[in-house]
C-alpha cells in the first residue's frame, strides 16, 4: 500500500481577536476586530500530516466565509483529495483548481498542506523542496493602519522603527488631505531613516488619487499601492504615466492571467501577492517567476494570519533567488493578531523573519489554541 495516500483531509475554521481593531479604506473604511483564519490539515496513510492557513477576509476580489470555505471544502475539495498521494501536488491542485473553479483562498489552504506534507514525508523543509535554501532570513517592513492623527502616527512609527523596521507602509485612502500631511510629518520625523510607501487598498477617484500622488511626489515614496479599483487598469496605466512613483497592483492580482493584464498596459511595476488572495505557495511561485521575467518587482505579502501562513511566505522567499522587495508579510503576527496557534512562533526581530527550522514548514500548532478559538459553522 502507498504509505503517502491521504487519508482524511479536516478544516478547522478559527476566530482569533486582533490585539486592537484596524482601520483601512476598503471596503467601506471596514474596521475589524478578528480575523477569520480556515485551516486545513492533511493526514496520510503514515501518519504524516500537513497543514496549511487561509483566511475569510472579505474585500475585493473575495466574497469567501468561514462557512462557505469549509463547505467547499467537505463538498468539493475533501473527496477529491482523498486517496491521492501526498507527492502529486501538481495533479492534485490542476484537479482541484478546475473544480473550484479558481476558489484560490481554498486552494492556498489545500496547497500548503499538501507541501507541507509532502516535505514532512521526504523529510525536508519546504524551501529545501522548492529548491533548496537562498536565505535564512527575510527583510520585512511594517503596514499602518489609518489612524487620521499625524501624531498618533509617528508615535506608532517610532515603535516600529525602534522594533528594527525601516519600511513602513502607510494605508492612504480615506480622506486624501489628511494622507499628505501624515506622510509629510512622517518623511519630516524620520528624514532618510525610513523607506515610506503606501497602500490606498483600491479606494481613489482617477482624479483624487492623480492630485494626492503630484503631492506626494517629493517625499520620495518606494511604491503606492492599488491606489485605484482593481477593475481600472487603464486608470492606473494613465496614472502610473503622470507620477514618477512606481505604482504596485495588489487587489489588481489574482492568477497568471491578471499579471499578464497588469503587466501588458504597464499599470504597475510591482505586485504584492499574499498567501489566501493568490492561492498559496504553488500559485504564487507562477507568479513570482511570470513577474521576474517581465520585469515586475515582488512585494511578498499577506492578509494578517497566524505564523502559519508567515511560516508558508518565508520558505518560500528562502527558496527564491532572485531579489525581493521588503514586503510585510508577517505583520499580522508582530502587530495585529491577539494570539498566535502555534507551539513556537515563526521569529521577527530587527526586521527580519527567520526561516523556521525543521521539516515541513517548520511550525506546529498548538492544539490547546486551536480549540480555543475553534467556531462552529455549521
Ligand atoms: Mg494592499
Amino acid at each position: 500500500m502507498d504509505s503517502t495516500r491521504i487519508r482524511s483531509v479536516e478544516g478547522i475554521p478559527l476566530k482569533i481577536p486582533f490585539a486592537k481593531s484596524f482601520t483601512m479604506a476598503a471596503p467601506h473604511q471596514a474596521t475589524r476586530n478578528e480575523v477569520e483564519v480556515y485551516l486545513v490539515r492533511i493526514t496520510t496513510d503514515d501518519g504524516v500530516v500537513g497543514i496549511g492557513e487561509t483566511q475569510a477576509w472579505r474585500r475585493q476580489g473575495s466574497s469567501e466565509t468561514l462557512h462557505g470555505l469549509h463547505a467547499k471544502l467537505q463538498s468539493m475539495a475533501a473527496p477529491a483529495l482523498v486517496g491521492r498521494s501526498v507527492l502529486d501536488i501538481a495533479p492534485v491542485m490542476h484537479a482541484l483548481s478546475e473544480q473550484l473553479s479558481g476558489g484560490l483562498y481554498l486552494q492556498a489552504a489545500v496547497g500548503d498542506a499538501l507541501y507541507d506534507a509532502k516535505a514532512r514525508t521526504l523529510g525536508l523543509s519546504v524551501a529545501q523542496m522548492l529548491g533548496g535554501r537562498c536565505r535564512d532570513h527575510i527583510d520585512v517592513g511594517i503596514a499602518l493602519g489609518i489612524t487620521g492623527d499625524a501624531k498618533a502616527m509617528i508615535d506608532a512609527a517610532e515603535r516600529a522603527v525602534e522594533q528594527g523596521y525601516r519600511h513602513l507602509r502607510i494605508k492612504i485612502g480615506i480622506d486624501a488631505r489628511k494622507d499628505l500631511l501624515g506622510l509629510q510629518a512622517l518623511r519630516a520625523h524620520f528624514d532618510d531613516r525610513v523607506v515610506l510607501r503606501a497602500d490606498a487598498n483600491g479606494s481613489m477617484r482617477y482624479g483624487d488619487a492623480l492630485r494626492l500622488l503630484r503631492q506626494l511626489e517629493p517625499l520620495d515614496l518606494d511604491i503606492v499601492e492599488q491606489p485605484l479599483a482593481a477593475w481600472d487598469l487603464e486608470g492606473m496605466a494613465a496614472l502610473a504615466a503622470a507620477v514618477r512613483i512606481p505604482l504596485s497592483a495588489d487587489e489588481a492580482i489574482s492568477d497568471t492571467h491578471s499579471l499578464v493584464d497588469v503587466a501588458s498596459r504597464r499599470a504597475a511595476r510591482v505586485i504584492q501577492t499574499k498567501s489566501a488572495k493568490n492561492g498559496g505557495i504553488h500559485s504564487i511561485a507562477k507568479l513570482w517567476t511570470l513577474a521576474g521575467a517581465l520585469g515586475i518587482d515582488i512585494f511578498p505579502g499577506n492578509h494578517p494570519s497566524t505564523s502559519l501562513n508567515v511560516a508558508a511566505v518565508a520558505q518560500l522567499a528562502a527558496s527564491w533567488p532572485q531579489p525581493l522587495l521588503a514586503g510585510d508579510f508577517q505583520t499580522g503576527l508582530v502587530d495585529m493578531l491577539a494570539d498566535d496557534i502555534v507551539q513556537v512562533p515563526v521569529r521577527v526581530e530587527g526586521g527580519r523573519v527567520h526561516v523556521p527550522e525543521g521539516h515541513g514548514m517548520g511550525v506546529a500548532l498548538d492544539e490547546d489554541k486551536v480549540r480555543r478559538y475553534r467556531v462552529d459553522v455549521q
